[in-house]
């Protein structure tokens, strides 16, 4: 389905590496600024997907929304909502951590009894990287917020070891193909590094595309689709699903034969999948809040994706990928020069990254 147009609800980094990973297949991808006011001149033979999973209701977003080949329409709204997602997770019984909706007569008490002395409120909606999160912690004698009552779920505090993440991509055929997990890292919520392939997460691969499978499945899914787990030993525990490409896959880009935006983007257009082909162990690091330094760009093995937005505190501005192909030593001198070049905060990142390479 080459030459067509695939437009996409959306117009931030994520519809920027869609649009990159389209133009080698001749496939006219078109992020669209779901702020703007320029209503889309759709043809019945464009596909519509989204960067996002949750937008505000204009003419616009409403154009595109109500085209009948947007892709997984019925699936945003499920997953974009905890309560509605973590309802699914349940519903096929996929470990995830124990939850209960925050309603107008919900008492702090109960929650802690059945989920212990820390417990978790998420924003049901629009919370990400850590934002929309509120702890309740019994010893503090907190209370749950009044305009979060109706609006949040409970969730008990997770133990975990370590964070990691499963991206996968379903066609319309049913036919599924899945990257290695990659290891997460996550400071203040958000996620600062992702490490993929690690030797050590291969005896959790099999579990990890058993739950992510069964998700695609049920929900028909077709694209690109991410699963971010907490892992408590050898066990695996949904934390949240993101029915799109995800940051933690952008490592993919450096470190695979086909990224997860150029998958995504086939299965959509109907082209062929074929199997993800690892090239290299990569490191991907965020930059966050960073202002850009060109000196990055001579760096060994560096590969720099710079989003071109305004950089304030907290905002992902870009990410650098490092790959271990064809060159291990390179990369390891590569993050040596890059600690130099970044702010003091991501010597913590950079030594977790050689602490992993070298387990
Ligand atoms: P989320 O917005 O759900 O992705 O959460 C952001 C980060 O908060 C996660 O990556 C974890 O580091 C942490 N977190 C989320 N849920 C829990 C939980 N139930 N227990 C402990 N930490 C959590």
């Amino acid at each position: 389905m080459s030459g067509h147009r695939i437009w996409v609800l959306g117009a931030g980094q994520l519809g920027s590496m869609l649009l990159t990973a389209g133009r080698p297949l001749d496939l006219d991808v078109i992020p669209v600024d779901i702020d703007g006011g320029c209503e889309p001149d759709l043809r019945s033979d464009d596909i519509v997907t989204a960067e996002r999973e949750q937008w505000p209701e204009n003419a616009v977003t409403r154009a595109l929304a109500a085209h009948p080949r947007f892709v997984n329409r019925e699936v945003f709204p499920r997953l974009a909502d905890r309560f509605t997602q973590k309802t699914l997770i349940d519903s096929l019984e996929l470990a995830t951590a124990p939850w209960r909706a925050v309603e107008a007569d919900t008492r702090e008490g109960d929650l802690h009894e059945a989920m212990g002395d820390a417990v978790l409120l998420k924003r049901r909606m629009g919370g990400y990287d850590g934002r929309g999160q509120y702890w309740l912690r019994q010893a503090e004698n907190s209370a749950i917020p009044d305009d979060w009552r109706g609006q949040a779920i409970a969730e008990a505090r997770i133990p975990f070891d370590e964070e990691v993440s499963l991206v996968g991509v379903r066609n319309r055929q049913g036919q599924m193909a899945f990257y290695p997990l990659a290891l997460n890292l996550h400071v203040n919520g958000i996620l600062m590094a992702s490490i993929a392939p690690l030797a050590r997460l291969e005896v959790l691969q099999d579990q990890a595309e058993a739950m992510l499978g069964k998700l695609l499945e049920e929900l028909d899914y077709v694209g690109v689709m991410a699963m971010e787990c907490f892992r408590v030993g050898d066990q695996l525990l949904i934390n949240e699903l993101a029915p799109r490409v995800h940051n933690s896959g952008h490592w993919s880009l450096s470190g695979c034969s086909i990224s997860q935006f150029e998958y995504h983007l086939r299965a959509i257009a109907e082209l062929p999948l074929a199997r993800p082909v690892i090239k290299g162990q990569t490191a991907m690091i965020n930059l966050i809040g960073v202002e850009r330094d060109d000196r990055w760009l001579a760096v060994d093995a560096a590969e720099l994706v710079w989003y071109g937005k305004e950089v304030y505190a907290g905002r992902k501005v870009g990410h650098l990928n490092l790959t271990t192909v064809p060159d291990s030593g390179l990369m390891i001198s590569g993050l040596q020069q890059m600690r130099a070049l970044l702010p003091a905060r991501y010597g913590e990142v950079i030594d977790w990254i050689h602490a992993e390479l070298a387990s």
